[in-house]
């Protein structure tokens, strides 16, 4: 199984427009970009996971060969509005040849991408329904879905669990909890999930994962490859920084502090202090899986 992580970023990208904070500085500085968070995993077939806005950009600087098919974790823009980009591939092939593309999602999720993109359906995109605890059918992998709870303006979200060989994905995307799976997502060779934020926020708004959160998932599923972090957004606040007062810099609740001196880790503002951060968490609470926060255009074999 080959994965690329196509983005690596929260709903707005980072860099965000219209962003003077002190991470967003800092990424521009370091001239580092964090897309909408997508995944194209080659496994047999090639499967891309969410298809966001950037996905025209991110399939070029990735040099993508083809889509067999599409996994739609839930009804957020920044994870299907990319969807009509993919009429370009139709437009370049010839007509004899043509199937229109598989996109598998709840169906709580396709009542809102079929209201923006039913024109697409039966000619450039196959509706296929994602039943969570049921394989996708239709698929050489094995691909079942999992229900997660992502809050009430995303009722059809779902993570995806991957496995080809003995070799086992959990894909979680945007969530706050799982609702089901149980058992299924226990012990994966690589477990790809969310930290949109580093801490808990006071107020968890919209419902997403922090790092905070995201360990306790860890230690229940026990991985036992690697762990890779993705959708990570600029919401932390910085101690002292002006931008604290945006709406989106919600304090945390109850920050993670390093054991050694009780302080709270400090918070990340570029890559390479992400990675330090989360080798260091994870090093402090004995998780012996290592920790990679992916990165823009990473491609892991596993
Ligand atoms: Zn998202
Ligand atoms: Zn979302």
């Amino acid at each position: 199984m080959r994965l690329t992580f196509l983005g690596t970023g929260s709903a707005w990208r980072m860099p965000e427009i219209g962003c003077d904070c002190v991470i967003c500085g800092e990424m521009r500085r370091r001239g580092e970009t964090r897309s909408r968070t997508s995944l194209y995993l080659e496994a047999g077939e090639k499967i891309l996971i969410d298809c966001g806005p950037d996905i025209t950009r991110q399939w070029a600087a990735n040099g993508l060969t083809g889509v067999d098919a599409v996994l739609i974790t839930h009804e957020h823009g920044d994870h299907y509005l990319g969807l009509d980009e993919l009429e370009a591939l139709r437009r370049s092939a010839e007509p004899a040849r043509w199937h229109p593309i598989p996109v598998y999602a709840t169906e709580a999720a396709w009542k809102t991408i079929e209201q923006r993109f039913a024109y697409l359906l039966g000619k450039t995109l196959e509706r296929r329904v994602a039943q969570p605890g049921k394989p996708l059918g239709g698929l050489k992998a094995r691909i079942v879905p999992f229900k997660t709870f992502h809050g009430p303006v995303a009722r059809g979200a779902v993570g995806y669990v991957v496995t080809a060989g003995k070799k086992k994905l959990v894909y979680t995307s945007d969530l706050l909890h799982v609702e089901e799976g149980g058992k299924l997502l226990r012990q994966p060779q690589v477990l790809v999930i969310q930290t949109n934020w580093v801490n808990e926020p006071q107020v968890n708004r919209p419902s997403h994962l922090s790092l905070q959160r995201a360990l306790t998932m860890i230690h229940d599923w026990q991985p036992q490859g690697r762990v890779f972090l993705v959708h990570i957004s600029d919401a932390d606040p910085v101690p002292g920084d002006r931008a604290n007062v945006y709406l989106k810099k919600v304090p945390p609740a109850d920050p993670l502090r390093d054991p050694r001196t009780g302080e709270p880790y400090p918070i990340p503002t570029c890559q390479e202090e992400w990675q330090e951060l989360a080798s260091q968490v994870f090093a402090d609470r004995g998780i012996e899986a290592p920790v990679q926060v992916a990165w823009d255009g990473l491609t892991v074999e596993f």
